[in-house]
């Protein structure tokens, strides 16, 4: 009797493991199920990791303003500029000279092999040879004037001059005063073969100055920056700037091409710089930046756009606690300017830390190419080129000034669909109802309120919302620093 039960139990178990194998879905059964638990457990420390965007959380958790200070001095380090900027690398091998491209001409499409010219160096640092370069660019010689249309024949001849400029050693090339080019940057984390070069412009000007970079497209989804950059580097003359440009249009390139705000391996570049070498593929690329190109650099201006579906009126980010920081944004005219002390990990935290005057430049929103936000951002950057004595304007539009804010997001306190009344850029009262939250289900309908006089430096775009969601930034407007 007891034999038989026992019998039953067996019986009745199998039942259950053939019942349970009948409505596990086939796919589930197909994947080992340690693995499949892994992945999900990755999954849920990564979306933890970037469940935030940078933009709200950078507001939320910056330290307040601080009160008036005095005001930075015009030149020269202020006692509480971080400590100068580390020495370059050590640059062993004599570097090859980067062939001169007037960078409006139409460049040929990249070889897509590798070069097999054996004149070509092939350092330890080859990841930086430029190996998209069409083929007529590995002439080496600076006096061969020869065959190149684009090489100036005048490049060798001296020139009596204010102060003349240094050749600029960047990537494993020398780009010579009064000459543009175009480089490739490689971080070394793809298999070498199949290694694409990140592009890099330089315009290395003839007169001696100090060496800006513009970087963009940290977010792969962020394409303002990439025509704001490409309308700024290819209108400069090389003959008539002072000091060097430097630009990276595309740093996510693996993310732009994806479509995607983040790296292959869904990490947020924005919050690994300056890197290191060993670790994460985030940490080795940010450091590979940071190492080859970022510590060039005496100014950075690092492009972005609104995420998660959100828009900025044209702004700069910047850390008014700073006084070299904060001077520095006077140079960008008609910008709205908003006090954010910067996250951990942020490109322009590592820059200043590491003694380079950064802003983050907003404009626009994600997956868009906005005319009247790159307008702006191009006009910003030619005004600051002035302002740094590396150009002169013929014409020069818009405030002379920028406007300095305070700023707070109103969230959502409702789930629903988001309709906005208030715009971008709009001039709003405390109370004001900026827009509504519609509920689809119960047909309610809930109130947006500003917080705030001020006006909209960024929005959400009209979509569905959860609770809690970050619509309005309102900016309120604050004193200019040292007035
Ligand atoms: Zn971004």
């Amino acid at each position: 009797m007891l034999f038989y039960r026992l019998q039953m139990l067996t019986d009745i178990r199998t039942f259950l493991c053939l019942l349970m194998l009948v409505i596990c879905p086939a796919s589930v059964l197909a994947d080992p199920p340690v693995s499949k638990k892994q992945e999900e457990a990755s999954r849920v420390i990564l979306l933890a990791e970037l469940a935030e965007d940078e933009d709200v959380e950078d507001v939320v958790r910056s330290e307040p303003r601080r009160s008036v200070e005095a005001p930075a001095p015009l030149t020269g380090p202020t006692p509480e500029e971080p400590a100068p900027k580390a020495a370059q690398p050590p640059q062993a091998e004599p570097k090859k000279v980067a062939p001169n491209i007037d960078l409006k001409e139409v460049a040929p499409v990249p070889a897509p092999e590798p070069q097999a010219d054996p004149e070509v160096q092939v350092t330890p640092d080859s990841g930086d040879q430029q190996s998209s370069e069409p083929p007529e660019d590995s002439a080496p010689a600076l006096s061969e004037s020869g065959p190149q249309e684009h090489l100036a024949p005048e490049a060798e001849a001296e020139v009596e001059a204010p102060p003349r400029a240094e050749n600029l050693v960047l990537l494993g090339s020398e780009v010579l005063p009064g000459t543009s080019t175009r480089l490739g940057w490689s971080s070394g984390i793809q298999i070498a073969g199949l290694s694409q070069p990140t592009p890099v412009l330089v315009v290395n000007g003839v007169n001696a100055g100090p060496v800006l970079c513009l970087t963009s497209t940290i977010h792969g989804d962020e394409l303002n920056g990439i025509e704001i950059i490409r309308q700024t580097m290819y209108d400069l003359d090389p003959e008539k700037l002072s000091g060097s440009v430097i630009g990276v249009p595309i740093v996510n390139l693996p993310g732009f091409q994806q479509g995607s705000r983040y790296l292959p391996d869904r990490r947020d570049l924005n919050r690994h710089f300056p890197g290191s070498a060993n670790g994460s593929l985030a940490d080795r690329i940010a450091h590979s930046l940071f190492e080859k190109i970022i510590r060039h650099c005496d100014m950075l201006v690092d492009i972005h756009t609104g995420s998660s579906k959100r828009t900025n009126l044209p702004q700069l980010r910047a850390d008014m606690n700073n006084p070299a920081v904060a001077e520095f944004t006077r140079g960008f005219d008609r910008m709205a300017v908003v006090h954010s002390s910067g996250s951990p990990g942020m490109l322009r935290t590592a820059a200043v830390n590491a003694g380079i005057r950064a802003v983050t430049l907003e404009a626009g929103e994600s997956h868009r190419i906005q005319e009247h936000q790159i307008d702006a951002g191009v006009n910003s950057l030619a005004s600051l080129m002035e302002k740094q004595g590396m150009i002169s304007r013929m014409f020069v539009w818009g405030e002379p000034e920028p406007v300095y804010y305070d700023s707070a997001w109103v969230r959502a306190d409702h789930g629903g669909i988001l309709f906005s009344k208030a715009e971008l850029g709009a001039k709003v009262s405390a109370g004001q109802v900026l827009g509504h939250i519609v509920d689809p289900i119960t047909n309610a309908q809930y109130p947006i309120h500003s917080s705030s006089d001020g006006r909209i430096i960024g929005m959400a775009v009209d979509q569905v919302v959860m609770a809690g969601f970050a619509a309005y930034h309102i900016g309120t407007k604050a004193k200019v620093p040292g007035e």
